[in-house]
């Protein structure tokens, strides 16, 4: 389960500190210091476990009282609001292009879940926005990303524009977006190529895609259990091709939760969605305050 064992090392302390009539600075420091080794346990990078401490206890020392909670309570509060905003406060949304189609770039690398999320999305949008979604398949250098998409295709009933791997990626988006015009379709979601690791080849090819097709919104698919090696990718893909979010892929298995909580703080770029598991309706909008609540009970 997500974030289980980041909770489950926290409930103690959080239990603690929750009881209590009373808050001194002590307090403060011994809770702040169990919040800050158990973070770093989980992955969570460097830099952000500093300025969050730091923030949390700026803000439970000099705090207002309120009638309504503990003390312990109200720093408790203050943690919760912290997290939220370390994972991106508010939730966000998709684009929705002023004429039809709305295209989406999906990006990422190989084994991150990028296709399976982009079935996963096309079924989002259909099911919770009553969208026409039509999918494409760009990575012309594998024969089986281009099958498993079709295959998706079939499994969600609909359409995916494929023309195997002799044809130009930007050619088969220009192609696929001018269908969709035509069909009526409102979103075309491009499932491009990934590679085992990030190369200027690769990045040369999606720069070349996002230029021509200048798509309403890129979507960084990483892998949640892969932690700070996922914020590194999402650093590097942002850095070149200025993503737009971020899908956090197999958040179902991931205990931790090093990725969810450092991506925004590093990248700047919110996570939109979280993949939840390896079926096709297991894609969730991804809301940080939930999430903050998973963590801490
Ligand atoms: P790609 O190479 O990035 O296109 O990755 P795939 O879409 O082929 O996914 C790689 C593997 O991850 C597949 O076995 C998927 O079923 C699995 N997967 C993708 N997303 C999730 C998720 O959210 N949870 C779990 N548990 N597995 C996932």
């Amino acid at each position: 389960m997500a974030f289980e064992g980041l909770a489950d090392r926290l409930q103690n302390t959080i239990q603690r500190i929750k009881g209590k009539g009373k808050v001194t600075e002590q307090d403060v420091k011994e809770m702040t210091r169990e919040v800050r080794l158990a973070l770093l346990e989980a992955d969570v990078n460097f830099k952000v476990v500093k300025d969050f401490v730091k923030r949390v206890k700026e803000r439970a020392v000099g705090q207002e009282v309120m009638e309504s909670l503990t003390p312990g309570q109200q720093v408790i509060k203050v943690v919760k609001e912290e997290l939220t905003n370390l994972m991106g406060g508010d939730e966000s949304k998709i684009a929705v292009a002023k004429r039809p189609p709305t295209v989406i770039m999906m990006v990422g690398l190989q084994g991150a879940g990028k296709t399976t999320t982009t079935g996963k999305l096309a079924n989002h949008l259909r099911k919770k926005h009553n969208r026409k979604p039509m999918l494409v398949a760009a990575d012309v250098y594998r024969p089986a990303a281009i099958n498993q998409l079709q295959t998706l295709g079939k499994q969600l009933d609909l359409p995916v524009y494929a023309k195997g791997t002799d044809a130009n990626p930007v050619d088969i988006a220009n192609e696929a977006i001018a269908e969709a015009k035509e069909n009526h379709y409102d979103y075309v979601i491009i499932d491009t190529a990934g590679r085992l690791h990030i190369d200027g080849e690769l990045m040369g090819e999606l720069q070349q895609i996002k230029d021509n097709v200048q798509p309403d919104e890129i979507f960084l698919v990483v892998d949640a259990m892969t932690g700070q090696d996922a914020v590194n990718v999402a650093e590097s893909f942002d850095e070149q091709l200025e993503v737009s979010g971020v899908v956090l892929t197999k958040l179902d298995g991931d205990t931790r939760g090093g990725a969810a909580l450092s991506i925004k703080a590093v990248t700047g770029k919110p996570i939109k969605f979280a993949g939840m598991g390896e079926k096709l309706d297991q894609l969730e909008a991804f809301h940080p305050e939930r999430m903050a609540s998973r963590i801490l009970g």
